[in-house]
């Protein structure tokens, strides 16, 4: 039987997942929509989504994103306009890799308001940077369902292969060790300035990212509650 919604879902708003990659932010927009049935939206997801089916937009940042460098503002906070704009997404949503620069964060806030919608809970997700590294060079997806493991600490039943459906593991191709570094490069230099933009307007919350995963979830729901 699905796991009960929260009866909360009508009040989530909008929630954001900020942290550097491998922090775990699809893991818990995952869990986050599992307990509030609200969308996750993945800029990563988009655009990964976009240049596997060639799409003009998905050709232009098909370059950059292999280069581990953020693809220009306007083109990401349009293809987020056009998802938000979708009804799903009116009891709440959850931002997983978005905004990652001040101009996004800025352009969102400004269409939070111009929309009626209250402003985004930001959960931040704070790991070191060794542990990042570990965490990127062992990450493995399963293309058919989603579900994300980890050769180091989370390794599958059967190696390579997906507990749930059997379908073979894939590695991302930019976290090869030559792109993670310009990730977390573009990260501290482009992203880690929104801590202190969601600071000052106090509607950052501080979590843990290094501890279990579970930890990490509970620590994620109860930030949402405050
Ligand atoms: P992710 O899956 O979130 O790690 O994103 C993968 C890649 O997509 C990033 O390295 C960027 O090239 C691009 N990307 C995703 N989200 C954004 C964003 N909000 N702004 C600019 N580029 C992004």
């Amino acid at each position: 039987m699905p796991a009960a919604v929260d009866p909360r879902t009508r009040n989530l708003g909008p929630v954001i997942l900020l942290g550097p990659p491998g922090a775990g932010k699809g893991t818990q927009a995952k869990a986050i929509v599992a307990r509030f049935a609200v969308p996750h939206i993945s800029t990563g997801d988009i655009l990964r989504d976009n240049r596997a089916r060639g799409t003009e937009l998905g050709k232009r940042a098909a370059a950059i994103m292999d280069r581990g460098e953020l693809v220009p503002d306007e083109l990401v906070c349009d293809m987020v306009a056009d998802r938000l704009r979708q009804a799903d997404c009116a009891p709440g949503f959850v931002l997983d890799g978005f905004p990652r620069t001040v101009k996004q964060a800025e352009w969102l806030d400004a269409y939070l308001a111009g929309s009626k919608c209250a402003p985004a809970v930001v959960v931040c997700i704070k790991v070191d940077y060794n542990e990042l590294l570990r965490r990127l060079t062992g990450r493995r997806t399963c293309p058919a369902c989603g579900r994300i493991y980890n050769v180091h600490f989370q390794p599958p039943r059967v190696s390579g292969v997906c507990d749930v459906d059997g379908s073979k593991l894939v590695a991302r191709p930019d976290d090869s060790e030559e792109v993670i570094a310009p990730r977390l490069k573009a990260y501290e230099t482009q992203t880690l300035p929104l801590v202190e933009y969601y600071t000052r307007s106090g509607r950052l919350r501080q979590v843990d990212g290094a501890a279990p995963v579970e930890q990490v979830t509970a620590q994620v729901m109860k930030a949402l509650e405050a």
